[in-house]
């Protein structure tokens, strides 16, 4: 059996719980997989999890609850230490970056793991919300757009590069655990960026070359929008794959093969 967590602290949990599901039949193996689906409020049902999706919702609340239930350090271990599969949507990918700009509020605890800067709330309030279709190359060649719903949805504004870091745990020294802030993977895997949003109809909002709005770094991977607002699987099967080989041979393909 695979256990694959959904942080409930706050936010949309059961869209993906019920998507999950949905996408596991989806899932062929010679052995009758078995998939556990589990909300998690606790560091023992975490530890129970062998991936973790953090939903939507609002990133600052999510950080205060997760800090008051102690749950911040755990999964700055999960991700970064146990480097476990783990899947940020919209207020999950802001908890994934290691830092986060915003438009009107500031500074935030984050989990990390992302070395990435996230801008918040990039297209503005709940009511400037919109579906956008994108395309994704990694659902496969020739695969359909996906119909992205982004609702005061964070961009990631730029990488961080590796010398940044390196400069910056020089000036931490050894007073930097793991579990503090500012060390997504180290010189390990690089960050991949999956989608771009290009604009359409929101042309002059969206950069010239477009927002980054899926990336994944190793282990973790952050979508800007939300695949559980909708009925299509590709995306929960495609990571569901990924937790399946993750789990059973210890690390993540490179490549990403089509849904
Ligand atoms: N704007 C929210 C935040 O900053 C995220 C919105 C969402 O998850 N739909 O946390």
């Amino acid at each position: 059996t695979i256990t694959v967590g959904v942080l409930a602290l706050q936010g949309g949990v059961v869209e993906h719980i019920n998507l999950l599901r949905k996408a596991s039949s989806h899932i062929q193996s010679p052995d009758a997989l078995q998939f556990n689906f589990l909300q998690v409020r606790t560091s023992a049902e975490l530890s129970q999890c062998d991936a973790l999706i953090i939903p939507g919702g609002e990133s600052t609340t999510m950080a205060i609850v997760a800090r008051r239930l102690g749950l911040l350090d755990p999964l700055r271990e999960f991700v970064k230490v146990q480097h476990k599969p783990v899947w940020g949507t919209c207020a999950g990918l802001i908890m994934l970056s290691e830092q986060a700009a915003a438009t009107k509020q500031g500074g935030q605890e984050l989990v990390g793991g992302l070395d990435v800067r996230v801008l918040r709330n990039r297209y503005g309030t709940q009511l400037q919300s919109f579906v956008a279709e994108l395309d994704l190359a990694f659902l496969g060649e020739g695969a359909a757009p996906f119909k992205a719903v982004f609702i005061r949805a964070p961009v990631v504004e730029r990488v961080i590069a590796s010398e940044e870091k390196e400069q910056e745990q020089e000036e931490e020294g050894e007073a930097g655990s793991v579990a503090s802030q500012g060390k997504g993977q180290g010189k390990g895997a690089p960050v991949e960026v999956l989608g771009v949003y290009r604009g359409q109809g929101k042309q002059e909002e969206a950069g010239e070359e477009g927002d980054i709005v899926a990336v994944r770094q190793g282990n973790v991977f952050g979508t800007s929008f939300h695949p559980e607002l909708t009925d299509d699987v590709r995306i929960h099967v495609w990571w569901l794959r990924q937790v399946v080989d993750a789990t059973r041979h210890g690390s993540l393909p490179v490549v990403a093969d089509g849904v």
